[in-house]
């Protein structure tokens, strides 16, 4: 998806307690290269949606930047967390698939110093989606499954339903990820069962 949005740098770095540069380098220095391709094509993905559908570009574009933050933290440092802040312990029979997001915005919070509900709340939500989802959370889980990287079978239809709505791309994802998780007889988190059911005929 082209940008054909010039995102504003005072605005981004209004959120931001640094550059819009030092965001990209910190979150570099925690990524593989592929990982860090990946989340760039997510924020500019994101922009778009955001510019189309009249939400904030500024906190479109940080969000998808560190949505995939805690994707590389080891296991160990998960698990402090959730015991430490008391979290649900159901989150210990799941992984890093689960944690990234959820659990992940505390290290964002903690080691990029931001605190923006709005953008925190799209990252924890970013994997399995929820009952109630901004615009904001929506565009974020969006971009995260069509970012023009991504190739799977589906992956058309999805980027069809973004262009017809929000509603339209976030039923359409959350269909095809329980569909590709039965099929690959994996567990499913009741999260994300509790947002395909919320979704599915909105
Ligand atoms: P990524 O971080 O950019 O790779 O994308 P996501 O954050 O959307 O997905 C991370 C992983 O979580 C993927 O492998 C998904 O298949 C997986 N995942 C999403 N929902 C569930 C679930 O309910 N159960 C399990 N076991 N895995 C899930
Ligand atoms: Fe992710
Ligand atoms: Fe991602």
């Amino acid at each position: 998806m082209k940008r054909g949005y010039t995102l504003q740098k005072n605005e981004v770095e209004a959120i931001l307690p640094y550059s819009q540069e030092t965001l990209l380098s910190k979150v570099e220095a925690k990524l593989k290269p592929k990982r860090f391709e990946h989340v760039k094509r997510v924020a500019d993905t994101a922009v778009s949606l955001a510019a189309k559908y009249g939400a904030d570009t500024s906190r479109a574009w940080i969000a998808g930047i560190v949505h995939d933050y805690a994707k590389q933290l080891p296991d160990a440092a998960f698990k402090q967390v959730i015991a430490d802040q008391k979290l649900d312990p159901d989150l210990l029979s799941y992984g890093n698939g689960i944690w990234h997001g959820e659990v992940g915005v505390y290290f964002i919070e903690k080691d990029l110093q931001i605190h923006d509900a709005a953008i925190l709340s799209a990252v924890a939500k970013h994997t399995v989606g929820a009952d109630e989802m901004s615009d904001l959370d929506q565009i974020i889980f969006i971009a995260d499954f069509i970012e023009p990287g991504r190739d799977f079978p589906g992956v058309d239809e999805a980027r069809t339903a973004a262009q017809t709505s929000l509603k339209a791309g976030v039923s359409y994802e959350l269909t095809a990820t329980m569909a590709f998780l039965i099929e690959q007889r994996q567990p499913i988190y009741p999260k994300t069962l509790t947002s395909y059911n919320a979704w599915v005929n909105r």
